[in-house]
């Protein structure tokens, strides 16, 4: 309230015109009505229904009228994942983040509500988890992250996601979100140790567990609570972000606000009785040529505890010989050429999303540019014409740095890449704060899911 009072006239400004501009294209665009751009009637099999799948769905269904399109994904609820640092904060419930499938799926899309356990793609085929065959001729493959949280040893899915574990939580599960929420109104309330830890493998939006760190220190600060909590960041790769200008601001950022954090510390282990998490510090050595890294145990003492899984692709990924097979993430993440989406061994297969092996873009404003881009290059393959759409690697994650401020970080494969001077590069504003919470949900859910935006 009091930051709407405050507000100047050239911010309102600014809102009108983004606020203009998002809920142009989540409303107004909604009612234009799209121009098909071939005849042509490909089989298109789409595995996964999250925002990925649904969006490039719809887009096929606009460009490709004629075309038969078979969308795979057993799980009938879609949350509007962003939503859930927002729920942790306190600003969204479990329920504003929950959407039904099938009012956002085009009716016209064949939504089989079974997973895929195996492809063929020498034989273009599908099999379904109760072994049904299904062929394609393009597919796109949209299954997002699988979550690994059984790979730090006393931790599992169900214990995140179970109340009964009060302290440990994690933000990427929508029942984590709403526990973390508690955790965070029981730290301002009666102080203690939060203890954040973050993978050394890809994970979607980098920011997501600073955001929720920073959050808890505004909170407590403005709670007169600072003093009494405690909080420590351990990053297990060794950088805050995949964007080194946005990396050094973070850290910036937790230098300003006495907020302590270590890099190269990966959580192994959760001793949940005695809550204690025990990390592998990691130190990278060069031995005759070869590079090594030595480990040291730490183990930390902690009340709160906010994790965030290792991440990896569906199995059949790697089985159909579909994954990326160098390299530090080799084995995973379905290899496809950065730019086209493309698979680089199957010309008929895409990639989008964050299943898609590519060095930037596992968010939902990748999505957004991708879609596109999928959808022209299937017509281009179809007409037999070179690929013409590239992906940049616009990846976006509005870090909620305070209650009522926000930094629009926005990158792609080369560096920064602001979509609207207004919003700055690295600048804290109450703007990016509005079009996060107030804006972004309408444009993904009315907008980008229908194509639209
Ligand atoms: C805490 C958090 C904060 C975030 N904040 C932001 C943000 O601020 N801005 C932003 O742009 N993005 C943000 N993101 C990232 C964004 O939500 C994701 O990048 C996006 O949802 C990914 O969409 P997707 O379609 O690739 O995957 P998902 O939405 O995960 O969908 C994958 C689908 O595939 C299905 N599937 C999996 N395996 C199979 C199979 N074998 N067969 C059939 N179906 C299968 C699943 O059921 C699921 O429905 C955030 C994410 C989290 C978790």
């Amino acid at each position: 309230m009091e930051k709407t009072k405050n507000i100047s006239r050239r911010d309102l400004l600014k809102i009108m015109g983004v606020g203009g501009v998002a809920l142009g294209t989540a409303g107004g665009l909604m009612a234009t009505k799209a121009e098909a751009k071939s005849n042509l009637a490909p089989n298109i099999a789409i595995i996964g229904a999250g925002l990925g799948g649904i969006s490039l769905s719809a887009k096929l269904i606009d460009d490709l009228p004629n075309a038969k399109i078979n969308l795979f994904d057993a799980d009938p609820i879609l949350y509007y994942q962003p939503g859930f640092t927002l729920i942790a904060g306190g600003i969204y419930d479990k329920k504003d983040t929950e959407f039904q499938k099938q009012d956002l799926i085009n009716e016209k899309v064949n939504w089989i509500k079974e997973n895929i356990d195996l492809v063929n793609p020498d034989d273009k085929s599908l099999v379904t988890t109760s072994g049904k065959t299904y062929s394609y001729d393009y597919l796109i493959i949209a299954t997002g992250t699988t979550y690994k949280f059984e790979e730090y040893e006393g931790l599992s899915e169900e214990i995140i996601n179970d109340p009964q574990y009060s302290n440990i939580a994690s933000i990427y599960t929508v029942d984590g979100s709403v526990k973390a929420h508690t955790m965070i109104q029981e730290l301002v309330k009666n102080g203690g140790k939060a203890v954040f830890a973050e993978p050394n493998t890809p994970i979607k939006c980098g920011g997501a567990n600073k955001k929720v760190n920073f959050l808890l220190e505004d909170l407590a600060t403005s709670k007169n609570m600072r003093s009494k909590v405690q909080m420590h960041l351990y990053v297990g790769g060794e950088s805050m972000l995949s964007s080194p200008v946005h990396a050094k601001m973070i850290e910036q950022f937790f230098l300003e606000r006495k907020m302590p954090y270590s890099m190269r510390h990966l959580l192994r282990k959760v001793d949940k009785e005695n809550k204690i998490a025990y990390f592998d510090k990691l130190m990278p050595y060069t031995e005759n040529g070869v590079q090594k890294t030595a480990i040291e145990q730490v183990s930390v003492p902690f009340d709160y505890l906010f994790v965030i899984p290792k991440m990896i692709t569906s199995p059949f990924i790697a089985k159909a010989g579909l994954a990326v097979t160098s390299g530090h993430v080799a084995g995973n993440w379905v290899d496809v050429d950065k730019f086209t989406l493309q698979h680089k061994k199957y010309p008929t297969i895409f990639a989008i999303g964050d299943c898609a092996g590519v060095p930037k873009g596992k968010t939902g404003a990748s999505i957004r540019k991708q879609y596109p881009v999928i959808a022209q290059n299937i017509l281009d393959h179809l007409n037999g014409k070179p690929l013409s759409a590239k992906f940049y690697g616009y990846t976006a994650c509005p870090l909620l740095t305070r209650y009522g401020k926000a930094v629009m970080v926005e990158f792609n494969y080369e560096g920064v890449d602001p979509s609207m001077p207004c919003f700055g590069a690295t600048r804290e504003s109450w703007l990016n704060w509005f079009v996060k919470v107030y804006l972004m949900k309408a444009m993904v859910m009315k907008g980008m899911v229908f194509a639209k935006a």
